[in-house]
């Protein structure tokens, strides 16, 4: 089949017309045949098995029977009309029942002529079926399905015009007539062989039309594999010419500041896992390729002088640094923390924030542009196209998740020549996911914790034990600590929200009274001066209770705080309580995390709680993230068109993936052009990808 035809628009496709093409258009995106064609079942339903109607049980769910309709009468009950048909086959009988559409049902159905039905049963006084599926066993018998019934997407506007499960059927067995059920295979004979992955077209037509369960299975496989080889593939290949083509600047010497700086400024010893990966950084920017590498460790594991000294490598090839961060206050925190690290050094850095008045702006822009500025640390305003650097050579951007791919591009544009990307995240991404997501990146993992530092320990308390809560508090107060107290804010419910922080704040302020007690609060209303002066007071010690919404959240490194209360717990996602959970622990003292909720809690917010409790291994916390919430719902994944993924899924199929990203990984080491022949129609297909943006329109 060629691949054109399968571009026919679908209004062709007999049984389609003006009002349902458009409909299709509308409420699935489907333009063409092809669009028609990798439309995949979400469930299948088992037809293989014939019911008797003295089998059914109560607890039979689905069931297909063969019988005839004896009798139909309309039965009026309060008002509402129902149609209540007489179903016999030669075991017993059962009442089929209609609500709507009586008017067609009693034109089109044919009495005493056999049908098969299908659908749920209820029981009262005897089965009944509503609304079933009915066919004639002559046409049944004639259809192309015969197993496995595949449910369709579908969309209420869909169903409402008349365009059900069966019609979408219909459809697709047109489609199967119209192309003759040939396609153009994707995959390599060496990769069919040696997988033994079912052909292109049998696998289309076992996807729609299965024959049995096992087959089934196959063509899944089969279809799911092709969609995440094509994706690793891209990102493989795309990964591999960055190398070869994005020429970076090479950071040939490791020079003064970095020597002098490890030799005399380093305030402890690096741990194992942060020299590891600042020798996979520094390999990476020593080559002549641009490096894209995305920095994974947990909260606490030390990433900042690790950014440090990868900075301190481009100013010693004469170039320009630059770390982004998401806000303002982790923003601050960085510069004044990098600053006090490189106090003794003859390193200019400075900040640049959306609260950066003009004439220091101005100076600014000056300083970058003649490049008396070595380190420039800042917000997104760092991003301005009024911002223009003499030689940007690396730039770090923390808190991946809360930037776009866009962004990270964006960085790309302000040289000739890109500069170096370190892309640093404390959310740890599952590496199922990290592979999809950031397949173009290489990765590198701080998985070791500095040393001395004592495991958080975390529990779960109901609001009524508020009391013992506030006196542990007060203990640990005494002992010298800060305590962090957060409450949720949620853009939907944010007046309410506001309302709890204050409320919750003036009865904090009631337990702690001055002068003994010095509370800082910071939310979102508050003026960036205001946050800054709170937060300062709290940083420099003078408050020992911080009251926050969840802007506190990332970075901020405050090690003398030792608890972290959260309110409201159960209203949190997981990643977010582990972030939260993150800011104590800093310091050499035991911390603890309260998790703070009411009695009513849902399944998964018991889930949230206990794995909190059980583990503070943020790789663990994010497996149990995926598996709540899917992949579309984590942090940052949201914009990423790789996970648009129309039969595989990311956390099910999990092995699938390995295996393709094994295949794809192999492939292109082999060939990298994939000039040989056997890979003509991997090639091909490869092509026709870098002309559309949605894989499926060309893996047909
Ligand atoms: P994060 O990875 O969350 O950004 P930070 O870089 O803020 O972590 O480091 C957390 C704390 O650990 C800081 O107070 C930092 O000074 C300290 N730290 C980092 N590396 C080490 C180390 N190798 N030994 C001791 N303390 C360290
Ligand atoms: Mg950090």
């Amino acid at each position: 089949m060629k691949t054109n035809f399968l571009q026919t628009p679908i209004d062709y496709l007999k049984g389609v017309g003006p009002g349902r093409a458009d409909l299709l258009r509308q409420e699935l995106g489907i333009h063409t045949y092809q669009d028609l064609l990798n439309l995949f079942p979400n469930r299948y339903l088992d037809r293989t098995r014939y019911y008797k109607i003295s089998e059914l049980q109560r607890s039979t769910a689905e069931v297909q029977i063969v019988g005839k309709v004896t009798h139909l009468k309309t039965v009026e009950h309060k008002n509402k009309k129902r149609l209540v048909a007489t179903f016999r086959d030669e075991t017993g009988e059962m009442e089929l029942v209609w609500f709507r559409a009586h008017k067609w049902i009693r034109e089109s159905l044919k009495i005493n002529r056999p049908y098969v039905i299908f659908g749920k049963t209820n029981w009262f006084n005897g089965f009944s079926m509503a609304h079933p599926e009915m066919e004639l066993l002559e046409e049944h018998k004639r259809g192309l399905q015969a197993g496995m019934q595949p449910v369709y997407p579908s969309t209420e506007k869909l169903s409402n015009k008349g365009i059900t499960n069966r019609v979408v059927n219909k459809l697709m067995q047109q489609l199967f007539r119209e192309t003759g059920g040939r396609f153009f295979e994707t995959l390599s004979a060496e990769l069919l062989d040696e997988l033994k992955l079912m052909p292109k077209s049998e696998a289309l037509i076992n996807i729609h039309f299965p024959k049995n369960a096992e087959k089934l299975a196959k063509a899944q496989y089969r279809l799911k594999f092709e969609e995440l080889f094509y994706i690793q593939l891209q990102l493989i290949a795309r990964n591999m010419s960055n190398k070869k083509k994005i020429k970076g600047h090479p950071f040939e010497s490791v020079g003064k500041f970095f020597t002098e700086f490890y030799n005399d400024h380093l305030p402890f010893n690096l741990t194992g896992a942060q020299k590891r990966v600042l020798k996979e950084i520094r390999n990476d920017m020593g080559s002549p390729a641009q490096m894209n590498r995305l920095l994974q460790g947990d909260v606490g594991s030390g990433k900042t002088i690790v950014a440090l000294m990868s900075m301190l490598l481009a100013i010693d090839n004469q170039y320009q640094a630059c770390l982004v961060a998401p806000t303002e206050i982790l923003a601050q925190q960085h510069y004044n923390g990098l600053k006090e690290l490189l106090a003794n050094m003859e390193v200019s850095i400075r900040l640049l924030t959306g609260s950066t008045p003009r004439s220091e702006r101005n100076e600014l822009h000056q300083m970058l542009e003649n490049g008396e500025l070595d380190i420039l640390v800042g917000t997104h305003a760092v991003l301005e196209d009024k911002v223009k650097f003499n030689n940007l050579g690396l730039a770090i951007i923390d808190e991946q998740h809360r930037f776009g791919v866009a962004q990270r591009s964006k960085l790309w544009h302000k040289n000739t020549l890109p500069p170096h990307i370190l892309v640093m995240t404390a959310t740890p991404i599952p590496r199922t996911l990290a592979m999809s997501l950031y397949g173009d990146l290489d990765i590198s993992v701080i998985d070791e914790l500095p040393p001395g530092r004592k495991p958080i320990r975390t529990v779960h308390r109901y609001d009524n034990n508020r009391l013992k809560v506030f006196a542990f508090i007060r203990d640990e107060i005494k002992k010298g600590r800060q305590v962090y107290m957060v409450y949720p804010l949620i853009e939907e419910s944010e007046k309410l929200d506001y309302k709890d922080l204050m409320d919750g704040y003036e009865s904090i302020e009631r337990e702690f009274p001055k002068p003994d007690y010095q509370i800082s609060i910071v939310h979102g209303r508050m003026k960036a001066e205001d946050k800054d002066y709170e937060m300062d007071r709290f940083v420099r010690g003078e408050t020992q209770i911080m009251v926050a919404t969840t802007v506190i959240e990332v970075g901020v490194n405050v090690p003398n705080a030792s608890v972290m209360v959260i309110e409201s717990a159960e209203r949190f996602g997981l990643s977010q309580l582990h972030q939260l959970r993150g800011r104590v622990g800093r310091g050499a003292e035991q911390s603890f995390c309260i998790l703070m909720t009411g009695h009513k809690l849902s399944n998964d917010s018991k889930t949230r709680l206990e794995t909190m409790c059980a583990t503070n291994d943020g790789f663990e916390i994010a497996e149990v993230d995926l598996k709540l919430r899917g992949p579309g719902d984590l942090m940052g994944t949201q914009q990423s068109g790789v996970l648009n993924l129309k039969i595989a899924d990311i956390v099910k199929d999990n092995d699938i993936l390995k295996a393709a990203r094994y295949y794809a990984i192999k492939t292109l080491k082999e060939d990298p052009g994939l000039k040989e022949e056997k890979n003509a129609r991997i090639r091909h297909t490869y092509q026709q990808m870098a002309k559309h943006k949605n894989i499926w329109n060309y893996i047909s």
